[in-house]
């Protein structure tokens, strides 16, 4: 385990905000993790399990220890004809996987390429993006318990996924470091074209294939999100709320052009970009602190933004789309104080 003491997080975040931790905690391996449990720094002190920051906003200076998953290492075992298991290390980066799954011909995160972050982080937020979700090809998670060091291993029924949700942003929050991800995948891929665009852009790229798939993803994400490295981000704010059946009505009546999904939960999923646009959000920015010109859900820092800055911006979001549309927007990114 490598540890570092009042060291800036600016790296260790995609906004880019340039906030102190009191420790930072890389941590290598399983047993480093075990190794957490009843030390000072889990036992008495605050603490937050990272990957790498790209769904966090930080508001200032953490007073505690952050503790990185650097577990790498991806393998994979064949499982009769169709399947194969591939496991992954935690601290694993996430296009990192999906490529290497992709170029050996194993289907089911393709739909996912380009999403920042680390595999361990993937059954957190059940992460999505055009019409998948990880929980589709979960088998299992491994975690180790920073309370007593056990090993604990979550089947997908007991990870309770739900839309950019499971049970770790909720009863089991933080006392779990995931170590290991287990994804059972496909030989025989079936693709998954819930999102308009994708198939017609796989298919201008020759076809669709695995790896035609991955890279109209990655050309589709790169025309309209901003990329981290020159724009500090950490993806969509917000999450698409769920609206009831009159709320749809009345929506529609209001704006024809309005695009809803159905959800399963019976009501209709709103786009959370669409809502802010409407606001007059879109392209905004106020300091450094901004509303992504290309898609309104994106709040960026153009450089020197503060995380109470963009939160306050997020703040002002949330206000005007409730009072034009009577709609609460929930965050997807998890604020840290
Ligand atoms: C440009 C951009 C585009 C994005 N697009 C998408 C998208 O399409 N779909 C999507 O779902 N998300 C998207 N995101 C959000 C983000 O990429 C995902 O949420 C990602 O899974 C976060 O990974 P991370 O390693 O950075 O996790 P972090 O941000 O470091 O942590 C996120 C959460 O996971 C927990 N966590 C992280 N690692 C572990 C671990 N090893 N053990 C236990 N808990 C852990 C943290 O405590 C925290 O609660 C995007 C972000 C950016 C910047």
């Amino acid at each position: 385990m490598q540890i570092y003491r009042n060291i800036s997080l600016k790296e260790h975040n995609t906004f880019g905000i340039d906030v102190k931790t009191d420790v930072l905690l890389l941590i290598q391996t399983p047993e480093d993790a075990a190794e957490l449990a009843g030390s000072s720094y889990t036992a008495r002190g605050k603490y937050l399990i990272t990957g790498k920051g790209s769904n966090l906003l930080y508001l200032s200076d953490y007073r505690g220890t952050v503790i990185k998953s650097c577990i790498d290492g991806i393998i994979a075992e064949k499982q009769g004809d169709d399947s194969v298991v591939v496991r992954a290390g935690s601290g694993t980066d996430w296009d990192t996987l999906v490529g290497w799954c992709v170029s050996r011909g194993y289907g089911g995160l393709e739909n996912l390429s380009a999403i920042p972050g680390t595999a361990g982080a993937a059954p957190v937020q059940n992460i999505g993006a055009y019409g998948t979700e990880v929980k589709d090809v979960i088998e299992k998670v491994r975690a180790v318990s920073v309370t007593d060091g056990r090993i604990k291993e979550f089947s997908a029924g007991d990870c309770r996924f739900a839309y950019r949700d499971s049970v770790f942003k909720n009863e089991e929050k933080g006392k779990w470091l995931i170590a290991e991800v287990w994804f059972r995948l496909s030989t025989r891929p079936l693709f998954s074209f819930g999102y308009s665009g994708l198939k017609e852009e796989a298919e201008r790229l020759g076809g669709v294939t695995l790896a035609n798939v991955r890279q109209a993803v990655i050309n589709i994400r790169g025309r309209k999100l901003p990329d981290p490295a020159n724009t500090g981000n950490a993806g969509s704010f917000f999450k698409n709320p769920v609206v009831a059946n009159e709320v749809a009505e009345m929506l529609r009546s209001r704006y024809p052009g309005v695009i809803l999904y159905a959800d399963p939960s019976g009501g209709f999923k709103v786009p959370a970009g669409w809502l802010i646009e409407q606001c007059g959000w879109k392209g905004r920015r106020t300091g450094d602190a901004g509303v992504w010109e290309k898609q309104a859900l994106v709040l960026v820092n153009y450089g020197k933004a503060t995380g109470r800055e963009i939160f306050e911006l997020s703040e002002m979001i949330r206000k005007s789309v409730y009072e034009k549309f009577g709609i609460a927007l929930e965050r997807e990114v998890e604020i840290v104080e």
